[in-house]
């Protein structure tokens, strides 16, 4: 059996985090989607919101699951006998930070591979950082995340739908 893990912060889920699920999914027989909890990045959502908001987005893909973790990424793919860490690449940028944590992750874990997947043309200048941005200056952000984290985004925010001005 093939477990992968994608961790990240998905705070929140974007499109481009589902691309990155769906076309992962597809090469393993377990994908499980891991939130890291660090309490240096705190964030806009909870952990609880974030799994949340995760969980409802993949509930019709059957080979996914989501998660937690609070350890070291290396030590949490050890513990749920995964064999493979996924991480999307957007750009150049993300470059630099990938690769430390990919020789950090081969350091601690040599039997665990990091798979890059590279942004699909559409989602490549999305995060969810660009998102909040959006949704804070009460753009439309429905073409770039699933309903429930759009919606979740707007009222975290305190815009309601009706306030939001179409892109
Ligand atoms: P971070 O780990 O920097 O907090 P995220 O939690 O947002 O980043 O993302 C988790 C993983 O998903 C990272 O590998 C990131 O590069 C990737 N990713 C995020 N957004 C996209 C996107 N639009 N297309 C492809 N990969 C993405």
């Amino acid at each position: 059996m093939k477990i992968a893990v994608y961790p990240g912060s998905f705070d929140p889920v974007t499109n481009g985090h589902l691309d990155i699920i769906e076309r992962s999914r597809r090469f393993c027989d377990k994908l499980i989607v891991a939130i890291a909890q660090s309490p240096s990045k705190k964030g806009l959502f909870s952990i609880e919101e974030r799994l949340d908001l995760l969980k409802q987005a993949v509930q019709d893909l059957e080979n996914v699951t989501v998660t937690h973790f609070s350890i070291l990424l290396a030590d949490f793919v050890r513990k749920q006998k995964a064999s493979a860490v996924i991480r999307g690449l957007r750009a150049v940028s993300d470059f630099d930070y990938e690769y430390a944590m990919y020789q950090m992750n081969a350091e601690m874990c040599p039997e665990v591979e990091t798979i890059f997947l590279l942004a699909s043309k559409e989602y490549s200048f999305l995060s969810s950082s660009i998102l909040k941005e959006l949704a804070r200056f009460g753009r439309n952000v429905e073409n770039y995340t699933p309903t429930v984290a759009g919606k979740a985004l707007l009222q975290k925010l305190n815009k309601t739908s009706n306030e939001v001005e179409k892109v």
